[in-house]
Protein backbone atom coordinates (compact mmCIF):
# COMPACT_ATOMS: atom_id res chain seq x y z
CA UNK A 1 0.00 0.00 0.00
CA UNK A 2 1.60 3.39 -0.47
CA UNK A 3 1.68 6.36 2.37
CA UNK A 4 -1.22 7.96 2.52
CA UNK A 5 -1.85 11.36 3.60
CA UNK A 6 -4.18 13.05 5.28
CA UNK A 7 -4.28 16.98 5.54
CA UNK A 8 -6.24 18.77 8.54
CA UNK A 9 -7.51 22.29 8.14
CA UNK A 10 -9.30 24.77 10.64
CA UNK A 11 -11.52 27.44 9.23
CA UNK A 12 -13.90 29.87 11.01
CA UNK A 13 -11.90 30.16 14.68
CA UNK A 14 -8.63 29.19 16.34
CA UNK A 15 -8.45 26.92 18.83
CA UNK A 16 -10.98 24.73 17.87
CA UNK A 17 -8.83 21.77 18.50
CA UNK A 18 -7.37 20.43 15.06
CA UNK A 19 -4.62 18.61 17.21
CA UNK A 20 -7.00 16.74 19.14
CA UNK A 21 -9.38 15.53 15.71
CA UNK A 22 -6.29 14.79 13.99
CA UNK A 23 -4.59 12.87 16.94
CA UNK A 24 -8.33 11.17 17.54
CA UNK A 25 -7.97 10.14 13.77
CA UNK A 26 -4.98 8.71 13.88
CA UNK A 27 -5.51 6.73 17.35
CA UNK A 28 -8.53 5.31 15.65
CA UNK A 29 -6.60 4.52 12.52
CA UNK A 30 -3.70 2.95 14.79
CA UNK A 31 -5.75 0.62 16.54
CA UNK A 32 -7.35 -0.83 13.61
CA UNK A 33 -3.68 -1.87 13.01
CA UNK A 34 -2.39 0.92 10.29
CA UNK A 35 1.28 2.62 11.55
CA UNK A 36 0.31 6.21 11.92
CA UNK A 37 2.14 9.79 12.77
CA UNK A 38 1.02 13.17 12.87
CA UNK A 39 3.18 16.14 11.69
CA UNK A 40 2.13 20.07 12.36
CA UNK A 41 3.12 23.01 9.56
CA UNK A 42 2.88 25.84 11.83
CA UNK A 43 2.54 29.25 9.81
CA UNK A 44 5.18 31.97 11.92
CA UNK A 45 8.52 32.80 11.66
CA UNK A 46 10.32 31.40 14.44
CA UNK A 47 12.13 28.32 13.84
CA UNK A 48 10.32 26.66 16.47
CA UNK A 49 8.49 27.94 19.71
CA UNK A 50 11.78 27.27 21.59
CA UNK A 51 12.20 31.00 21.71
CA UNK A 52 8.58 32.06 22.29
CA UNK A 53 7.10 32.96 25.35
CA UNK A 54 4.47 30.66 26.98
CA UNK A 55 1.83 33.55 26.93
CA UNK A 56 2.45 33.56 23.16
CA UNK A 57 2.06 29.41 22.25
CA UNK A 58 1.43 27.83 25.34
CA UNK A 59 4.13 25.24 26.05
CA UNK A 60 6.71 24.32 24.52
CA UNK A 61 6.83 20.52 24.25
CA UNK A 62 10.10 18.71 23.34
CA UNK A 63 10.52 14.90 21.98
CA UNK A 64 12.94 12.33 22.59
CA UNK A 65 15.37 14.22 20.43
CA UNK A 66 15.73 17.33 21.54
CA UNK A 67 13.14 19.23 19.47
CA UNK A 68 11.68 22.22 20.72
CA UNK A 69 8.12 21.68 19.48
CA UNK A 70 4.54 22.89 19.09
CA UNK A 71 2.63 21.74 22.38
CA UNK A 72 0.18 19.38 19.82
CA UNK A 73 3.26 16.84 19.41
CA UNK A 74 2.58 16.33 22.79
CA UNK A 75 -1.31 15.52 22.28
CA UNK A 76 -0.01 13.37 19.31
CA UNK A 77 2.28 11.55 21.41
CA UNK A 78 -0.43 11.17 24.62
CA UNK A 79 -2.91 9.51 22.41
CA UNK A 80 -0.91 7.66 20.04
CA UNK A 81 1.61 5.93 22.57
CA UNK A 82 4.57 6.91 20.21
CA UNK A 83 7.61 9.32 19.88
CA UNK A 84 7.34 12.08 17.31
CA UNK A 85 10.39 13.83 16.23
CA UNK A 86 12.31 17.25 14.92
CA UNK A 87 10.75 16.36 11.57
CA UNK A 88 7.30 16.22 12.90
CA UNK A 89 6.84 20.35 13.30
CA UNK A 90 7.60 22.60 10.73
CA UNK A 91 7.79 26.38 10.90
CA UNK A 92 7.50 28.90 8.21
CA UNK A 93 10.67 29.92 9.45
CA UNK A 94 12.26 26.89 9.12
CA UNK A 95 11.30 26.32 5.08
CA UNK A 96 12.56 29.88 4.91
CA UNK A 97 15.42 29.35 6.55
CA UNK A 98 16.52 26.43 4.54
CA UNK A 99 15.40 28.27 1.22
CA UNK A 100 17.64 31.15 1.57
CA UNK A 101 20.48 29.36 3.30
CA UNK A 102 20.50 27.05 -0.06
CA UNK A 103 19.84 30.70 -2.25
CA UNK A 104 23.24 31.70 -0.52
CA UNK A 105 25.07 28.57 -1.26
CA UNK A 106 24.20 29.44 -4.65
CA UNK A 107 21.73 26.15 -5.30
CA UNK A 108 18.92 27.74 -7.55
CA UNK A 109 21.42 28.68 -10.10
CA UNK A 110 20.47 32.20 -10.95
CA UNK A 111 16.91 31.94 -10.65
CA UNK A 112 14.76 34.38 -8.71
CA UNK A 113 13.93 32.46 -5.76
CA UNK A 114 9.79 32.45 -5.15
CA UNK A 115 7.30 31.54 -2.49
CA UNK A 116 6.13 29.75 -5.37
CA UNK A 117 7.62 27.56 -6.38
CA UNK A 118 10.59 27.32 -4.05
CA UNK A 119 9.05 27.71 -0.93
CA UNK A 120 5.87 25.84 -1.74
CA UNK A 121 8.60 22.61 -2.97
CA UNK A 122 10.39 23.07 0.60
CA UNK A 123 7.20 22.30 1.69
CA UNK A 124 6.11 19.64 -0.04
CA UNK A 125 9.50 18.21 0.40
CA UNK A 126 8.67 18.05 4.16
CA UNK A 127 5.28 16.91 3.74
CA UNK A 128 6.25 13.69 2.37
CA UNK A 129 9.67 13.27 4.39
CA UNK A 130 8.02 11.15 6.79
CA UNK A 131 5.68 9.08 4.90
CA UNK A 132 9.15 8.32 2.52
CA UNK A 133 10.87 6.44 5.24
CA UNK A 134 8.69 3.27 5.11
CA UNK A 135 7.91 3.45 8.67
CA UNK A 136 4.59 4.63 8.40
CA UNK A 137 1.31 3.61 6.48
CA UNK A 138 -0.60 7.30 6.83
CA UNK A 139 0.59 10.36 8.13
CA UNK A 140 -1.79 13.08 9.35
CA UNK A 141 -0.92 16.76 8.62
CA UNK A 142 -2.06 19.02 10.72
CA UNK A 143 -2.04 22.82 9.18
CA UNK A 144 -1.85 25.42 11.74
CA UNK A 145 -4.00 28.58 12.00
CA UNK A 146 -7.02 29.00 10.07
CA UNK A 147 -7.90 29.06 6.37
CA UNK A 148 -8.01 32.89 5.03
CA UNK A 149 -4.87 34.05 7.06
CA UNK A 150 -2.05 34.94 5.05
CA UNK A 151 0.36 33.46 6.40
CA UNK A 152 -0.77 29.64 6.22
CA UNK A 153 -1.83 30.00 2.29
CA UNK A 154 1.75 28.42 1.13
CA UNK A 155 1.18 25.58 3.09
CA UNK A 156 -2.12 25.55 2.29
CA UNK A 157 -1.05 25.60 -1.32
CA UNK A 158 1.89 23.04 -1.19
CA UNK A 159 -1.12 20.43 0.16
CA UNK A 160 -3.05 21.66 -3.30
CA UNK A 161 -0.25 20.61 -5.25
CA UNK A 162 -0.17 17.59 -3.82
CA UNK A 163 -3.35 16.42 -4.02
CA UNK A 164 -2.70 17.13 -7.55
CA UNK A 165 0.38 15.07 -7.80
CA UNK A 166 -0.14 12.43 -5.93
CA UNK A 167 -2.31 9.70 -6.89
CA UNK A 168 -6.01 10.42 -6.32
CA UNK A 169 -6.63 7.76 -3.59
CA UNK A 170 -3.39 8.41 -1.26
CA UNK A 171 -4.65 11.72 -0.15
CA UNK A 172 -7.32 13.07 2.00
CA UNK A 173 -8.42 16.58 3.00
CA UNK A 174 -10.30 17.09 6.56
CA UNK A 175 -11.56 20.87 7.36
CA UNK A 176 -12.50 21.49 10.81
CA UNK A 177 -14.96 24.68 11.51
CA UNK A 178 -17.03 25.82 14.07
CA UNK A 179 -21.22 25.21 14.24
CA UNK A 180 -21.47 28.45 16.88
CA UNK A 181 -24.86 28.30 18.49
CA UNK A 182 -27.13 30.98 18.73
CA UNK A 183 -29.06 31.15 21.73
CA UNK A 184 -31.23 34.10 21.34
CA UNK A 185 -32.23 32.05 18.05
CA UNK A 186 -32.33 28.89 19.65
CA UNK A 187 -30.54 27.81 16.03
CA UNK A 188 -27.14 26.20 15.16
CA UNK A 189 -25.57 28.08 12.24
CA UNK A 190 -24.05 26.85 9.21
CA UNK A 191 -23.31 30.36 7.33
CA UNK A 192 -19.84 30.55 8.83
CA UNK A 193 -18.83 27.13 7.96
CA UNK A 194 -20.18 27.70 4.06
CA UNK A 195 -18.09 30.60 4.18
CA UNK A 196 -14.75 28.64 5.50
CA UNK A 197 -15.52 26.32 2.98
CA UNK A 198 -15.55 28.31 0.07
CA UNK A 199 -12.32 30.49 1.50
CA UNK A 200 -10.87 26.69 1.22
CA UNK A 201 -11.61 26.20 -2.16
CA UNK A 202 -10.59 29.54 -3.57
CA UNK A 203 -7.15 28.34 -2.56
CA UNK A 204 -7.97 24.81 -4.97
CA UNK A 205 -8.82 22.58 -2.06
CA UNK A 206 -12.10 20.92 -2.15
CA UNK A 207 -12.39 19.26 1.60
CA UNK A 208 -13.65 15.64 1.29
CA UNK A 209 -14.64 15.39 5.09
CA UNK A 210 -15.94 18.47 6.74
CA UNK A 211 -15.74 17.90 10.64
CA UNK A 212 -18.31 20.32 12.82
CA UNK A 213 -17.29 21.39 16.53
CA UNK A 214 -20.69 22.37 18.19
CA UNK A 215 -21.86 22.25 21.47
CA UNK A 216 -25.62 20.69 20.56
CA UNK A 217 -26.21 17.57 18.41
CA UNK A 218 -26.48 18.35 14.55
CA UNK A 219 -29.61 17.18 13.03
CA UNK A 220 -29.89 15.70 9.91
CA UNK A 221 -30.96 18.40 8.33
CA UNK A 222 -28.25 20.53 9.46
CA UNK A 223 -25.90 18.05 7.89
CA UNK A 224 -27.53 17.73 4.93
CA UNK A 225 -27.69 21.67 4.60
CA UNK A 226 -24.06 21.89 5.19
CA UNK A 227 -23.35 19.24 2.55
CA UNK A 228 -25.54 20.79 0.16
CA UNK A 229 -23.89 24.49 0.16
CA UNK A 230 -20.57 22.91 1.10
CA UNK A 231 -20.10 20.16 -1.79
CA UNK A 232 -19.47 17.08 0.24
CA UNK A 233 -21.37 13.73 0.51
CA UNK A 234 -23.94 13.84 3.02
CA UNK A 235 -22.46 10.92 5.16
CA UNK A 236 -19.65 13.13 5.10
CA UNK A 237 -20.04 15.97 7.47
CA UNK A 238 -19.10 14.47 10.88
CA UNK A 239 -20.01 16.24 14.11
CA UNK A 240 -17.61 17.31 16.86
CA UNK A 241 -19.14 17.69 20.05
CA UNK A 242 -18.10 19.10 22.91
CA UNK A 243 -16.45 16.41 25.74
CA UNK A 244 -16.02 15.64 29.12
CA UNK A 245 -12.24 14.98 28.29
CA UNK A 246 -10.29 15.32 25.31
CA UNK A 247 -9.48 11.47 25.73
CA UNK A 248 -13.23 10.71 24.53
CA UNK A 249 -13.08 12.10 21.35
CA UNK A 250 -11.30 9.09 19.34
CA UNK A 251 -14.62 7.30 20.67
CA UNK A 252 -17.05 10.05 19.24
CA UNK A 253 -15.14 10.31 16.46
CA UNK A 254 -15.41 6.41 15.95
CA UNK A 255 -19.44 6.79 16.41
CA UNK A 256 -19.53 9.14 14.19
CA UNK A 257 -17.25 6.50 11.72
CA UNK A 258 -14.82 9.31 10.88
CA UNK A 259 -11.83 6.57 10.54
CA UNK A 260 -13.98 4.09 8.48
CA UNK A 261 -15.23 7.49 5.78
CA UNK A 262 -11.36 8.30 6.13
CA UNK A 263 -10.00 4.81 5.42
CA UNK A 264 -12.83 4.35 2.79
CA UNK A 265 -11.32 7.41 0.73
CA UNK A 266 -8.38 6.55 0.75
CA UNK A 267 -8.84 3.17 -0.73
CA UNK A 268 -7.77 0.88 2.49
CA UNK A 269 -10.74 -1.85 2.54
CA UNK A 270 -8.99 -4.29 4.45
CA UNK A 271 -9.18 -3.13 7.86
CA UNK A 272 -10.06 -4.82 11.50
CA UNK A 273 -12.02 -3.17 14.23
CA UNK A 274 -10.35 -1.15 16.28
CA UNK A 275 -8.73 -2.20 19.51
CA UNK A 276 -9.91 0.88 21.79
CA UNK A 277 -9.53 -1.52 25.18
CA UNK A 278 -7.03 0.49 26.77
CA UNK A 279 -8.43 4.13 26.40
CA UNK A 280 -12.20 2.75 27.18
CA UNK A 281 -10.44 1.48 30.09
CA UNK A 282 -8.29 4.41 30.97
CA UNK A 283 -11.90 6.44 30.34
CA UNK A 284 -13.71 4.28 32.82
CA UNK A 285 -11.33 4.94 35.93
CA UNK A 286 -11.14 9.11 34.88
CA UNK A 287 -14.89 9.03 34.82
CA UNK A 288 -15.53 6.75 38.53
CA UNK A 289 -13.05 8.53 40.94
CA UNK A 290 -13.21 6.76 44.11
CA UNK A 291 -11.46 10.02 45.76
CA UNK A 292 -9.89 13.62 45.22
CA UNK A 293 -6.87 15.58 46.19
CA UNK A 294 -6.38 19.53 46.14
CA UNK A 295 -2.87 20.04 44.32
CA UNK A 296 -1.24 23.35 43.95
CA UNK A 297 0.62 24.33 40.77
CA UNK A 298 2.84 27.09 41.41
CA UNK A 299 3.89 28.82 38.56
CA UNK A 300 4.18 32.00 37.01
CA UNK A 301 2.23 31.45 33.39
CA UNK A 302 -0.64 29.93 35.76
CA UNK A 303 -3.42 32.17 33.66
CA UNK A 304 -2.72 30.51 30.19
CA UNK A 305 -3.66 26.96 30.98
CA UNK A 306 -2.02 25.47 27.86
CA UNK A 307 1.41 27.27 29.20
CA UNK A 308 1.88 23.84 31.60
CA UNK A 309 -0.15 21.41 29.09
CA UNK A 310 1.73 18.42 29.87
CA UNK A 311 2.14 19.27 33.74
CA UNK A 312 -1.82 19.29 33.81
CA UNK A 313 -2.57 16.31 31.34
CA UNK A 314 0.21 13.89 33.70
CA UNK A 315 -2.00 14.60 36.56
CA UNK A 316 -5.66 13.53 34.48
CA UNK A 317 -3.31 10.14 33.87
CA UNK A 318 -1.60 9.93 37.31
CA UNK A 319 -5.41 10.72 38.76
CA UNK A 320 -7.33 7.99 36.57
CA UNK A 321 -4.30 5.32 37.62
CA UNK A 322 -5.11 6.17 41.56
CA UNK A 323 -8.73 6.51 40.77
CA UNK A 324 -8.68 9.86 42.13
CA UNK A 325 -10.04 13.03 40.80
CA UNK A 326 -6.85 16.14 40.62
CA UNK A 327 -8.01 19.21 41.09
CA UNK A 328 -5.22 21.62 40.21
CA UNK A 329 -5.43 25.19 41.79
CA UNK A 330 -3.12 27.20 39.57
CA UNK A 331 -1.12 29.39 42.34
CA UNK A 332 0.86 32.55 40.98
CA UNK A 333 4.31 32.82 41.91
CA UNK A 334 4.09 36.32 42.38
CA UNK A 335 1.41 36.33 44.64
CA UNK A 336 2.69 34.57 47.26
CA UNK A 337 5.60 35.29 50.43
CA UNK A 338 6.02 34.32 53.48
CA UNK A 339 3.21 36.10 55.09
CA UNK A 340 0.29 34.69 52.75
CA UNK A 341 1.58 31.32 51.85
CA UNK A 342 -0.05 29.39 54.96
CA UNK A 343 -3.71 31.17 53.55
CA UNK A 344 -3.06 30.28 50.11
CA UNK A 345 -1.39 26.59 50.31
CA UNK A 346 -2.59 25.57 53.81
CA UNK A 347 -6.07 23.42 51.61
CA UNK A 348 -3.35 21.86 49.50
CA UNK A 349 -2.42 18.01 49.51
CA UNK A 350 0.39 17.96 47.37
CA UNK A 351 2.52 20.99 45.70
CA UNK A 352 4.26 21.32 42.30
CA UNK A 353 6.72 24.04 41.62
CA UNK A 354 6.66 24.09 38.25
CA UNK A 355 9.51 24.77 34.98
CA UNK A 356 10.36 28.25 34.29
CA UNK A 357 13.19 31.07 32.96
CA UNK A 358 14.25 34.13 34.87
CA UNK A 359 13.65 35.66 37.72
CA UNK A 360 9.59 36.45 37.89
CA UNK A 361 7.71 35.06 40.73
CA UNK A 362 11.24 33.33 41.54
CA UNK A 363 10.58 34.25 45.40
CA UNK A 364 7.41 32.78 45.78
CA UNK A 365 8.29 29.61 44.37
CA UNK A 366 10.88 29.34 47.08
CA UNK A 367 8.34 29.92 49.70
CA UNK A 368 5.97 27.30 48.28
CA UNK A 369 9.24 24.97 48.54
CA UNK A 370 10.09 25.75 52.10
CA UNK A 371 6.06 25.42 53.01
CA UNK A 372 6.19 22.15 51.49
CA UNK A 373 9.29 20.87 53.25
CA UNK A 374 8.55 22.44 56.63
CA UNK A 375 5.00 21.46 56.46
CA UNK A 376 5.26 17.49 55.43
CA UNK A 377 3.36 18.27 52.02
CA UNK A 378 4.32 16.10 49.12
CA UNK A 379 6.19 18.14 46.63
CA UNK A 380 7.49 17.27 43.36
CA UNK A 381 9.35 20.14 41.51
CA UNK A 382 10.21 20.03 37.66
CA UNK A 383 13.47 21.87 36.52
CA UNK A 384 13.16 25.02 37.55
CA UNK A 385 11.28 23.54 40.60
CA UNK A 386 13.75 21.49 41.52
CA UNK A 387 16.67 24.39 41.00
CA UNK A 388 14.60 26.09 43.55
CA UNK A 389 14.09 23.30 45.89
CA UNK A 390 17.70 23.28 45.89
CA UNK A 391 18.11 26.93 46.77
CA UNK A 392 15.64 26.83 49.64
CA UNK A 393 17.46 24.02 51.24
CA UNK A 394 21.04 26.39 51.02
CA UNK A 395 19.36 29.30 52.69
CA UNK A 396 17.28 27.37 55.40
CA UNK A 397 19.19 24.44 55.89
CA UNK A 398 22.20 24.91 55.30
CA UNK A 399 21.80 28.71 56.08
CA UNK A 400 23.19 30.39 53.07
CA UNK A 401 21.11 33.49 53.10
CA UNK A 402 22.33 34.36 49.85
CA UNK A 403 22.03 31.82 48.07
CA UNK A 404 20.54 31.49 44.67
CA UNK A 405 20.91 30.29 40.88
CA UNK A 406 23.47 32.41 38.92
CA UNK A 407 20.44 32.68 36.15
CA UNK A 408 18.85 35.51 38.32
CA UNK A 409 22.22 36.13 40.49
CA UNK A 410 25.58 35.93 38.81
CA UNK A 411 27.25 37.38 41.62
CA UNK A 412 25.87 35.31 44.45
CA UNK A 413 28.15 34.34 46.90
CA UNK A 414 26.61 30.99 46.98
CA UNK A 415 25.75 29.72 43.74
CA UNK A 416 24.24 26.35 44.49
CA UNK A 417 22.58 26.45 40.94
CA UNK A 418 24.87 27.19 38.38
CA UNK A 419 25.10 27.46 34.41
CA UNK A 420 26.27 24.14 32.93
CA UNK A 421 29.94 24.15 31.93
CA UNK A 422 29.56 23.92 27.96
CA UNK A 423 26.57 26.46 27.74
CA UNK A 424 28.92 29.13 29.00
CA UNK A 425 30.62 29.19 24.91
CA UNK A 426 27.10 29.45 23.31
CA UNK A 427 25.56 33.19 23.04
CA UNK A 428 22.51 31.57 20.32
CA UNK A 429 19.51 31.57 22.07
CA UNK A 430 17.41 29.12 19.94
CA UNK A 431 17.63 25.58 20.18
CA UNK A 432 21.44 25.93 22.11
CA UNK A 433 19.85 24.16 25.94
CA UNK A 434 20.43 20.79 26.90
CA UNK A 435 17.39 19.22 25.43
CA UNK A 436 15.59 15.96 24.94
CA UNK A 437 16.53 12.54 26.47
CA UNK A 438 19.76 11.63 28.39
CA UNK A 439 19.85 8.54 30.86
CA UNK A 440 19.57 8.69 34.51
CA UNK A 441 20.85 6.51 37.21
CA UNK A 442 18.74 5.64 40.14
CA UNK A 443 20.19 5.96 43.58
CA UNK A 444 19.52 2.07 45.54
CA UNK A 445 17.10 2.88 47.86
CA UNK A 446 15.64 5.53 46.81
CA UNK A 447 12.29 6.98 46.75
CA UNK A 448 12.83 7.48 42.35
CA UNK A 449 13.87 4.21 42.26
CA UNK A 450 10.99 2.70 44.31
CA UNK A 451 8.43 4.59 42.06
CA UNK A 452 10.02 3.34 38.76
CA UNK A 453 10.47 -0.07 40.02
CA UNK A 454 14.39 0.19 37.79
CA UNK A 455 17.69 1.39 38.05
CA UNK A 456 18.04 3.35 34.90
CA UNK A 457 15.47 5.44 32.94
CA UNK A 458 15.72 8.00 30.26
CA UNK A 459 13.67 11.51 30.54
CA UNK A 460 13.91 14.52 28.48
CA UNK A 461 15.13 18.23 29.24
CA UNK A 462 15.07 21.55 28.98
CA UNK A 463 17.74 23.49 30.79
CA UNK A 464 21.07 25.63 30.83
CA UNK A 465 21.50 25.60 34.50
CA UNK A 466 22.14 22.57 36.87
CA UNK A 467 23.11 21.58 40.54
CA UNK A 468 26.71 22.98 41.48
CA UNK A 469 28.28 20.00 42.37
CA UNK A 470 30.45 21.97 44.97
CA UNK A 471 27.76 22.09 47.47
CA UNK A 472 26.86 17.88 46.94
CA UNK A 473 28.65 16.95 49.84
CA UNK A 474 27.42 19.90 52.43
CA UNK A 475 23.78 18.97 51.23
CA UNK A 476 23.67 15.49 51.48
CA UNK A 477 25.30 15.86 54.92
CA UNK A 478 22.41 17.98 56.04
CA UNK A 479 19.60 15.63 54.51
CA UNK A 480 19.23 16.16 50.89
CA UNK A 481 20.16 13.52 49.21
CA UNK A 482 20.93 12.79 44.91
CA UNK A 483 19.05 9.91 43.89
CA UNK A 484 19.16 10.25 40.31
CA UNK A 485 22.41 11.12 38.33
CA UNK A 486 23.74 10.99 34.69
CA UNK A 487 25.65 8.57 34.19
CA UNK A 488 28.25 9.58 31.87
CA UNK A 489 28.76 13.26 33.20
CA UNK A 490 27.48 12.90 36.98
CA UNK A 491 24.65 16.06 36.62
CA UNK A 492 22.38 15.71 39.39
CA UNK A 493 18.88 14.77 38.00
CA UNK A 494 17.16 14.50 41.09
CA UNK A 495 16.97 15.53 44.61
CA UNK A 496 14.69 14.08 47.43
CA UNK A 497 14.78 14.54 51.20
CA UNK A 498 14.87 10.96 52.57
CA UNK A 499 13.12 12.42 56.16
CA UNK A 500 9.74 14.04 54.41
CA UNK A 501 7.01 12.17 53.45
CA UNK A 502 7.44 13.07 49.59
CA UNK A 503 9.82 15.11 48.54
CA UNK A 504 11.50 14.38 45.35
CA UNK A 505 12.04 17.50 42.61
CA UNK A 506 13.91 16.49 38.97
CA UNK A 507 15.91 18.66 36.84
CA UNK A 508 14.35 16.76 33.68
CA UNK A 509 10.83 17.12 32.50
CA UNK A 510 8.86 13.90 33.59
CA UNK A 511 5.42 15.95 32.01
CA UNK A 512 6.61 15.08 28.42
CA UNK A 513 6.27 11.44 28.81
CA UNK A 514 3.51 10.65 30.44
CA UNK A 515 0.03 8.86 28.85
CA UNK A 516 -3.09 7.89 29.70
CA UNK A 517 -1.68 4.32 29.14
CA UNK A 518 1.41 4.65 30.80
CA UNK A 519 1.18 7.26 33.56
CA UNK A 520 4.30 8.66 34.59
CA UNK A 521 5.48 7.30 37.69
CA UNK A 522 6.58 10.25 39.49
CA UNK A 523 3.14 11.93 39.23
CA UNK A 524 1.48 8.65 40.21
CA UNK A 525 3.59 8.56 43.44
CA UNK A 526 2.64 11.96 44.04
CA UNK A 527 -0.69 11.51 43.96
CA UNK A 528 -0.80 8.65 46.14
CA UNK A 529 1.28 10.51 48.67
CA UNK A 530 -1.02 13.71 48.57
CA UNK A 531 -4.06 11.07 48.75
CA UNK A 532 -2.49 9.47 52.20
CA UNK A 533 -1.69 12.55 53.25
CA UNK A 534 -5.66 13.91 52.57
CA UNK A 535 -6.25 10.94 54.45
CA UNK A 536 -4.40 11.36 57.10
CA UNK A 537 -6.23 14.40 58.09
CA UNK A 538 -4.75 17.90 56.69
CA UNK A 539 -2.34 19.87 59.06
CA UNK A 540 -1.40 16.67 60.75
CA UNK A 541 2.78 16.83 61.67
CA UNK A 542 4.68 15.04 58.84
CA UNK A 543 6.38 11.56 59.84
CA UNK A 544 9.05 9.09 58.34
CA UNK A 545 8.39 7.34 55.65
CA UNK A 546 8.71 3.74 56.79
CA UNK A 547 10.64 0.71 54.10
CA UNK A 548 7.41 -0.82 53.09
CA UNK A 549 5.54 2.05 52.21
CA UNK A 550 4.94 1.35 48.36
CA UNK A 551 4.93 5.28 47.48
N1 LIG B 1 15.72 28.31 33.75
C1 LIG B 1 16.25 27.05 34.20
C2 LIG B 1 17.40 26.57 33.33
O1 LIG B 1 17.55 27.01 32.21
C3 LIG B 1 15.15 26.01 34.29
C4 LIG B 1 14.57 25.64 32.96
C5 LIG B 1 13.25 24.93 33.04
O2 LIG B 1 12.55 24.99 34.07
N2 LIG B 1 12.85 24.27 31.97
O3 LIG B 1 18.15 25.74 33.75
Amino acid sequence: MNTKYIFITGGVASSLGKGIIAASLAKLLQARGLRVTIQKFDPYLNIDPGTLNPYEHGECYVTEDGAETDLDLGHYERFLGVYTSQANNVTTGRIYHTVITREREGAYLGKTVQIVPHITDEIKRRMLLLGQTGDYDVILTEIGGTVGDIESQPFIEAMRQLRWELPENDTLSIHLTLIPYLKAAKELKTKPTQHSVQELQSLGVHPDIIVCRTEKELSPEIRHKIALFCNVRPGHVIQSIDAWSIYQVPLNMEDEQLDRLAAERLGITWLPQPNLDALKDFLARLINPSGEVDIALVGKYVELQDAYKSILESFVHAGAACSCKVNVHPVHSEHIDEGNVGTVLEKMDGILVAPGFGGRGLEGKIVAVRYARENGIPFLGICLGMQMAVVEFARNVLGYTDAASTEVDPDTAHPVIDMMEDQKKTTIKGGTMRLGAYKCRLAEGSLARRLYGCDEIAERHRHRYEFNDAYRAEMTAAGLSVSGSNPETGLVEIIEIPSHPFFIATQFHPEYKSTPEKPQPLFTGFIRASIARREQGKGKASGNRDASDPR
